[in-house]
């Protein structure tokens, strides 16, 4: 089934920072042929008071400001009711290439940039809005979150990558992270490409991008390897491995 438009919706106080990076490249292009398309709104137009304030003083005390409910209300009631929405934040759950897949299933998403410390609560209480990190460590906005995220969804779109293939290789996908890649020369520095590469024999080449997939997850990431489904050779090669790194 060919797939449609992905639209993006985007809340923030600083529209001019979308696309720029999105706006580049093949993201760029993909924007250029209608893969997807971004709507971004100024969470300040919906601001109501002289001076179009957009924050106020955290109840309780403490530093910082709190984005207003009642101008991200307005904001987040001007989407199409249908836009699943998510508000960046440190305190969501990590962002991993599993959602990114799910998100990249739907036809569109809905992102709200936070500032100063970040929104009232009971925006996310009264709208169920879930909260969607991008790392344990704290941004000073959620606009540099929000291109990670769309970045990472529209290139699994149909029409954003030429050789679609290639995605499914990539690092997380059965949750090992990718082989090492090597392209020409042949010597580079004194160092050689491994001869497997240059034998032409596509079943060992194969076998060894999957060995070394392995090896890297299992010295890197072995939380992942923990839940990846290895294939009965795997798991041999896999104790044999593991034997080495012990020594
Ligand atoms: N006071 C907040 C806390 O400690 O959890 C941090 C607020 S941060 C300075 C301002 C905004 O940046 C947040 O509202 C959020 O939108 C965004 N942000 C910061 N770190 C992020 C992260 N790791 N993932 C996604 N968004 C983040």
């Amino acid at each position: 089934m060919t797939q449609t438009c992905f639209n993006a919706y985007v809340l923030t106080l600083f529209p001019e920072m979308f696309p720029t990076l999105l706006g580049q490249a093949l993201a760029g292009k993909a924007l250029d042929n209608g893969v997807w398309k971004l709507h971004v709104s100024n969470i300040r137009d919906f601001a109501e008071d002289i001076h179009k304030s957009v924050d106020d003083m955290p109840y309780g005390g403490g530093a910082g400001m709190v984005m207003r409910p009642d101008v991200l209300g307005r904001a987040i009631e001007s989407l199409p009711k249908d836009v699943p929405i998510y508000y960046l934040s440190p305190r969501g759950q990590p962002l991993q290439q599993s959602q990114v897949k799910s998100f990249a299933k739907q036809n569109s998403i809905g992102l709200i940039c936070g500032r100063y410390e970040g929104i009232d609560e009971r925006v996310l209480d009264y709208y169920g809005i879930k909260e969607l990190s991008i790392g344990d460590y704290v941004l000073s906005g959620g606009e540099v979150g929000a291109h990670v995220v769309l970045d990472a969804i529209i290139r699994l779109r149909e029409g954003f990558m030429g050789q679609p293939e290639s995605l499914s290789e990539e690092s997380f996908e059965n949750n090992l992270l990718e082989y090492p890649h090597y392209t020409r020369p042949a010597v580079w520095k004194e160092q050689e490409v491994p001869e497997v590469l240059l034998s032409g024999h596509h079943e060992k080449i194969k076998q060894w991008r999957h060995q070394k997939s392995q090896e890297i997850t299992a010295e890197r990431r072995p939380d992942l390897l923990q839940v990846a489904t290895l294939k009965k050779k795997d798991l041999k090669f896999r104790k044999k491995d593991a034997k080495m790194r012990a020594k």
